[in-house]
């Protein structure tokens, strides 16, 4: 019996959603469709128990688990020369971070970190997350233009002397370079940790410079452009091996399933592979494309465009917020989130940008050709003043002859 039988009402949802995702163009930049090989792992895998910590198993059956736990971290080790102890079983991002923090710091030690409103993370120290709730948050912040200020960074460090400074984000058509963060890191006597969670596909594939050597600790999800399914790992010296691993079991999470361990090694293999390279060279050139024809048709972007896999519209001075703008491509059946700009006079929820990124429309096979006209969808509905309806044909035509890998 299949789920459309067992439990029709489950499977409505499930085929709405599915014809939903077909129909339109995830442009959201932390969403990736993983390829159907890593998909095939995440299902076929049994589910048991198998909670260790490396050494020991509290459940029996546990021999083969071990070994694939084994492959996800040396597949993991090998994509990051230079990295030297992996735990590969946190299960979301927000949780490996959670983990590093109580295995390298103290509770109310400070972390100096990239404030939201400028392309930080919640788990970075949002006062509502643990990680502002646990620790004293000091936020370095882009300029006007939506740069890294490296003297202001220097400054606070040396003033404040936090225990740790995290190099990432999550909102940053900007690099973070690692080299100078770790100088700092060193004068003023903090831990440097790397949350590259966003653009981890570009460092694997040398678009974007390496947390390694200069990082102590460094995290990053899998589900984002690196292309797997949901899940983070996390990364220290050797000497801290122990530490990280306890904090990550029992710490803060008790197991991982064999099926995201396997669905991890899959994905981390094909990261290793030539025909990931291409696939990475292929976001960066779409986004380029769509970053061209967004400018070309008027509009402004943070940091003036992009040297990541995402780029922000700044919308401050039009008659549309970021909120708006959200709701009118969503309508036309184009999916990118309201995201806050430098300094915006707006709250989070309103927002005076909106945020693109190259990722799944990659995965589908989309080309720079494509991005352009997205460019011209996007102009048309925001600029223009057009209907969303009259957009939406125009979409599900292109979104159809590119259908979601393993959908
Ligand atoms: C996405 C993200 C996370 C958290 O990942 P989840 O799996 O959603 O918990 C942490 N840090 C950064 C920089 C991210 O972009």
């Amino acid at each position: 019996m299949t789920l459309d039988h067992t439990d029709p009402e489950a499977f409505a949802l499930l085929a709405r959603e599915r014809q939903f995702r077909a129909d339109s163009f995830d442009l959201v930049p932390s969403d990736n469709h993983p390829s159907p090989s890593v998909l095939e792992a995440e299902r076929m895998y049994p589910l048991f128990y198998s909670e260790n910590d490396g050494r020991n198993f509290y459940y029996p059956g546990c021999g083969i688990v071990k070994s694939v736990e084994e492959l996800a971290k040396a597949r993991a080790l090998a994509l990051f020369p230079g990295s030297e102890h992996v735990n590969v079983k946190p299960t979301d991002g927000t949780r490996g971070n959670e983990a590093v923090y109580r295995a390298l710091i103290k509770r109310d030690d400070k972390i100096l970190s990239l404030g939201l409103a400028d392309g930080g993370h919640l788990s970075h120290g949002l006062k509502w997350n643990y990680s502002g709730q646990d620790y004293k948050i000091v936020s370095y912040e882009v300029t006007a233009s939506g740069q890294l200020d490296y003297d202001q960074i220097h400054h606070l460090a040396m003033t404040e002397r936090p225990k740790m400074i995290i190099a990432g984000g999550s909102s940053c058509p900007f690099q973070f370079d690692f080299e100078k963060f770790g100088q700092i890191a060193k004068e003023c006597g903090a831990l440097l940790h790397a949350d590259i969670s966003h653009f981890v596909g570009l460092v694997v594939t040398g678009h974007h410079p390496s947390p390694f050597p200069h990082a102590d600790s460094m995290m990053t999800t899998i589900q984002k452009t690196l292309r797997g399914q949901k899940g983070a790992i996390t990364f220290c010296r050797t000497d801290r091996a122990r530490d990280l691993d306890r904090a990550v079991f029992p710490g803060v999470m008790a197991h991982a399933t064999g099926a995201q361990l396997l669905a991890k090694a899959v994905a981390f293999g094909e990261a290793l592979k030539p025909e990931f390279r291409t696939y990475i060279q292929g976001v960066v050139d779409n986004i380029q494309a769509l970053a061209a024809e967004l400018l070309a048709g008027g509009f402004s972007l943070v940091s003036g465009g992009t040297k990541t896999h995402l780029l922000i519209l700044d919308l401050r001075g039009r008659p549309l917020t970021g909120k708006d703008a959200e709701a009118k491509l969503e309508a036309a059946g184009i999916l990118a989130n309201k995201q806050l700009v430098p300094k915006d006079p707006n709250p989070p929820t309103v927002a005076s940008g909106v945020r693109f990124g190259s990722p799944c429309a990659t995965a589908r096979g989309l080309k720079p050709d494509d991005m352009r006209q997205i460019g011209r969808w996007v102009k048309r509905l925001l600029l223009d003043g057009e209907s969303p309806e009259t957009v939406r044909p125009e979409v599900v035509a292109l979104a159809r002859r590119h259908p979601i890998p393993g959908l």
